[in-house]
């Protein structure tokens, strides 16, 4: 199949008059139509759809579905993210119809289900993160952060405090500092020590009674578990300063500790990561938050509560922050995770960060020789490398990234986190086999060898996809995602 057969569209393919039906002709003479539906609703033109054959059909979309790369086809080690196996068990709760098919304004008592599931979902996560109470309303990590800032803004408020700065390390993901910033906070940034550790006397002479919180990712985005933690959220609640802990990472600490016991406040968890709810394409994510007593009243309107047997949705919170999100989210990415930790369980949930960090190791411990390693090991589920001594070389994290899609397999985050030149951030997830990392390990190897011997396969790379090198600010700024018919 050559790849121009990519380029087309459905309408390009179109011819006038194909057609990928064969039905009897309408036996309802049109005047009979007529007496039924009035003039108004009657289409004059046809649509302007396109003409094709059934097999012009068939063959267009599996050619399509072939250029989607996903984890049901391929490794995916993109740090930070999670990607890990979507159990197809998930897939058959959520088509149930009773869940599927349930208007979002459908009565609380015909919801009794739907309640019941999404009032466990908030009890198990709460057990797992160690928090009192969890909204599931979020749809994304980004705006579970936004929901908790607003949450740690009206608890000052409600206490007659005005605190304007939010503490981010160096190290965080963007969307924390931009979370803040919606919220209304200046936002400070806290420098890293060289391996990535906050640096707690920094930390300790920045906090000060117009500080309303400390946003950290544990383990950090280095994939290192902070040495410091409880130590640091003493130093923050003895200033009043609220500690919000970026669950994105979650899935390293399953089971083995949990952020209120570290004495978060708030914490958000990434379903879309941790609880094997599929990220796509831009799709629907979730992103609950969870928090302490003292913050549980100020959490997002609806909360599902439970009396006896009955469950409801409690809108009368008088300090709540309001609604984030239309209905209650994106309550099919709720059944999901509901199922996946339901079948799961607690020894289950353990043994995921148990082999996730097992299989982070194994790969750093194999690449080490071939990279440098942002800090020593060893790491949590997901190790960083550098690629400055292949850069010396004239080979950048991005030329690394496009040759591995030669190679068959997803690039690993790039130049995330900011603070490690020309960053590679690697998470394998606790799903893959030692066979798939070791393919992994053996593209990555040759391809540090490649770059002291044949540096021009590497820049010409990628060779084998539907596209080569896109201008990615040019596909950010100004994408073109709309087909318009030729005049
Ligand atoms: C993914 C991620 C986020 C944001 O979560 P979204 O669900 O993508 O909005 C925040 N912080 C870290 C560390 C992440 O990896």
């Amino acid at each position: 199949m050559s790849a121009g057969a990519y380029d087309k569209l459905i309408f390009e393919l179109s011819s006038p008059g194909r057609e990928a039906f064969s039905l009897a002709g309408a036996d309802v003479p049109e005047s009979d139509v007529r007496k039924i539906l009035p003039e108004k609703h009657l289409r004059r033109d046809a649509p302007a759809l396109p003409e094709v054959s059934e097999f012009d059909v068939v063959r267009h979309y599996s050619r399509l579905s072939r250029m989607n790369y996903g984890v049901d086809t391929h490794f995916y080690p993109l740090g930070s993210c999670t990607m890990k196996y979507n159990p197809k068990l998930n897939e058959d709760m959520a088509r149930l119809a009773g869940f599927a098919r349930l208007h979002p304004l459908a009565a609380e008592a015909v919801a009794q289900g739907a309640l019941q599931l999404m009032h466990e979902l908030a009890r198990d996560l709460a057990e797992i993160a160690g928090m009192d109470a969890v909204s599931l309303q979020p749809a994304a990590g980004a705006q579970g952060e936004l929901a908790g800032v607003l949450m740690i803004r009206a608890y000052h408020r409600s206490r007659g405090e005005k605190r304007t700065k939010v503490l981010v390390p160096d190290s965080a993901h963007g969307t924390n500092p931009a979370s803040t910033a919606i919220a209304g906070y200046e936002v400070v940034e806290v420098k890293s020590l060289p391996n990535g550790e906050v640096d707690v006397d920094a930390l300790a002479r920045t906090l000060d009674t117009d500080v309303a919180a400390f946003m950290i990712t544990v383990p950090n985005t280095l994939g290192m578990f902070e040495p410091r933690i409880v130590e640091i959220t003493e130093l923050c609640h003895a200033k009043g300063v609220q500690v919000y802990m970026d669950g994105a990472n979650l899935n390293a600490i399953l089971g083995i500790t949990r952020p209120g016991d570290l004495g978060f406040d708030v914490c958000h968890f990434n379903l879309h990561k941790t609880f094997t709810t599929p990220h796509g394409g831009g799709g629907p994510g979730a992103g609950p938050v969870g928090v302490r007593a003292h913050l549980e009243p100020f959490l997002p309107v609806p909360v599902v509560t439970k009396d006896g047997d009955a469950y409801a949705l409690d809108w009368k919170r008088p300090k709540s922050i309001g609604k984030l999100q239309a209905f209650l989210g994106n309550f099919g990415m709720l059944v999901r995770a509901y199922t996946y930790i339901r079948t799961m369980g607690p020894d289950g949930l353990r043994s995921v960060s148990d082999n996730a960090i097992l299989n982070a190791n194994y790969i750093m411990k194999r690449l080490e020789k071939a990279y440098d390693i942002a800090v020593p090991g060893p790491c949590m589920h997901e190790c960083v490398l550098s690629a400055r001594r292949q850069k010396k070389l004239g080979v950048t994290a991005t030329d690394i990234a496009k040759r591995l899609l030669d190679l068959g397999f997803y690039a690993p985050s790039t130049y995330f986190p900011l603070i490690v030149e020309e960053a590679l951030m690697i998470e394998p997830t606790e799903t893959e086999a030692k066979e798939t990392l070791d393919a992994f390990c053996d593209a990555m190897i040759q391809i540090a060898r490649e770059a002291e011997t044949n540096v021009a396969v590497i820049h010409d790379a990628p060779v084998t996809t539907p596209v080569r090198r896109l201008d990615q600010t040019k596909a950010a700024r100004e994408p073109n995602l709309r087909w318009t018919p030729r005049a």
